[in-house]
């Protein structure tokens, strides 16, 4: 049970309506420009507070304290046995504020708090306290060398792994407090510095982790945060020579704009982007288990899930029930806003996503799509959009190739294995895939044919602290969680030495 009220707590709104700061070093900062930027509850569409709009000024002075506090400082110096204890003490603390924190990112976000807590908040503090293992075990090798032109010389070799330093993380809002710490954990668990720049229609939690920071005793210039625009605070966070390392999570568009900034200044890069995941329902699957599963892989977050399950394949002798089944869970649906418990599905995040989405409903209607259920926005205050099923669609049509980001699923049938995989690999994205299917020989037959950084099977977006996460082709560029998060956070340094 949740200790989650349905209207707002005194503790939250006091949380909500202070005057938020940037959190530059050891201060809390008004932006130099002297400008803010309104936030909205996406539940009701009234604005609840304002935040800071920082800009190139402040991003070059938290990258300036970020530096110093890598290059020279206790956390310089720090041990790693006392950088796994704090981080476990950030864990800690966020869990304790659980409650507190799920019902900020409701607000801010239109997200169940019951999710917030029980699947975002859970799943960062499980992961920080994956990661804090890896302080105490970050490790190089020991090499046998043989150098050919100086043989009678011995020689001792080994690798080092070694903090990249300051990294800026820009992070999108569909799970802005599991995406920050996704960026915050290996950094800190290796010991480098952070600027995150929270997304602007979700900046509050960031807000209040960087508070939990300073209260659990990081340094000051270990976590800086600076909200504001991403034209402004994020592209001079991209841009910023001083800046070692670069991890985005956001659309493929941003990303790529990212991506070419990272290459002018070699910074090293992680970008998450976009998808357009398949579900993928094979003829001998459970059916019923399936097509609830294929919902909740499109429904879950309102589908504001980089990997939704929002194309739907299923075997032509199965394609109508499926079809009807998940039709029939969406119509039932209850919409609700995020403090609302009994709501099963909640407003997108703005009015922008809202008329985005739409739009997408309307390209596909325009194109001869037969939609069973849903279709539009819903005639409610606040930016709800209809749980919307989509068939007698076309693979090349705009809403099967294009992430529609919402609740909109497209389906359509296919007659065997290769064609399921042939169309199911058929998308500029690669980031996750599910198949349903009781004959394991099968599945394992298909996955390594499934070009997607994740394959699931009989479930969809299951995530867990210990397996790596991130896409293949437009999908995005390395992988966060699971230990290989530690590699896109280190350098790696040779050393040899005559002896
Ligand atoms: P977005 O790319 O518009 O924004 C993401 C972040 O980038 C925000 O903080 C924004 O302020 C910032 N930004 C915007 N313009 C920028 C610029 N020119 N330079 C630097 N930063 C800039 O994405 P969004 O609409 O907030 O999020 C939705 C997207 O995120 C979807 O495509 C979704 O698939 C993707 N996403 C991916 C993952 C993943 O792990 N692969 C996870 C969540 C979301």
């Amino acid at each position: 049970m949740s200790d989650i009220p349905n209207t707002p707590s005194q503790a939250a709104l006091d949380f909500i309506q202070r005057q938020h700061k940037l959190l530059i070093g050891d201060q809390w900062l008004e932006a130099s420009s002297g400008r803010t930027h309104p936030v909205l509850n996406p539940s009701d569409g009234e604005q609840i507070t304002t935040i800071q709009a920082g800009d190139v000024n402040d991003i070059n002075k938290a990258v300036a304290a970020a530096r110093q506090a890598f290059d020279d400082s206790e956390w310089s110096r720090i041990r790693p046995v006392a950088r796994q204890k704090l981080l476990l003490d950030f864990a800690d603390l966020i869990e304790k504020n659980a409650p507190l924190l799920a019902e900020i990112e409701a607000i801010d976000n239109g997200k169940s708090a019951v999710i917030a807590e029980h699947v975002d908040i859970r799943l960062a503090v499980d992961f920080l306290r994956y990661m804090a293992g890896f302080a105490t075990k970050i490790e190089g090798r020991t090499v046998d060398v043989s150098l050919p032109f100086m043989p009678d010389n011995q020689f001792h070799g080994y690798t080092r792994r070694e903090a990249v330093g300051v990294v800026g993380a820009i992070v999108a809002w569909n799970f802005p407090l599991l995406l920050a710490c996704w960026k915050l954990g290996p950094a800190l668990a290796t010991g480098c510095t952070v600027v995150l720049k929270p997304a602007e229609d979700t900046p509050l939690t960031a807000l209040k982790l960087a508070e939990l920071a300073l209260e659990a005793g990081y340094p000051p210039g270990v976590f800086n945060v600076v909200t504001g625009l991403g034209h402004e605070a994020g592209a001079a966070l991209s841009q910023h020579p001083d800046v070692d390392k670069l991890t985005f999570t956001g659309s493929t568009e941003i990303g790529k704009l990212i991506g070419h900034a990272a290459v002018d200044n070699m910074t090293r890069i992680t970008l998450e982007l976009g998808g357009k995941s398949p579900s993928i329902i094979l003829e001998d699957a459970d059916l019923a288990t399936a097509a609830a599963g294929a919902a909740n892989a499109i429904f879950f977050n309102q589908g504001q899930v980089c990997c939704a399950g929002s194309r739907l394949y299923v075997h032509r002798k199965h394609f109508d029930r499926v079809v009807a089944d998940i039709s029939d869970i969406a119509a039932n649906m209850t919409l609700g806003g995020g403090l609302d418990a009994t709501a099963q599905m909640g407003p997108l995040v703005s009015a922008k996503q809202q008329a985005r989405v739409c739009n997408y409903i309307d390209q596909g209607r325009d194109a001869g799509a037969t939609i069973t259920t849903g279709g539009g926005a819903v005639d409610r205050p606040g930016f709800f959009v209809q749980p919307t099923v989509m068939v007698d669609v076309n693979q090349q049509s705009s809403v099967v190739r294009e992430e529609i980001f919402g609740p909109v699923l497209v389906a359509m049938p296919f007659d065997d294995v290769d064609e399921a995989v042939r169309i199911a690999n058929d998308s500029q994205y690669g980031l996750g895939a599910s198949i349903w299917s009781n004959n394991l020989s099968e599945v394992h037959r298909m996955i390594p044919r499934i070009k997607s950084g994740s394959v699931w099977v009989n479930c969809h977006t299951a995530l867990d602290p210990a397996l790596p996460f991130g896409g293949y082709k437009q999908s995005g560029f390395g992988r966060e969680m699971g230990a290989e998060a530690i590699e896109y956070y280190t350098e790696v340094k040779t050393v040899l030495m005559s002896i």
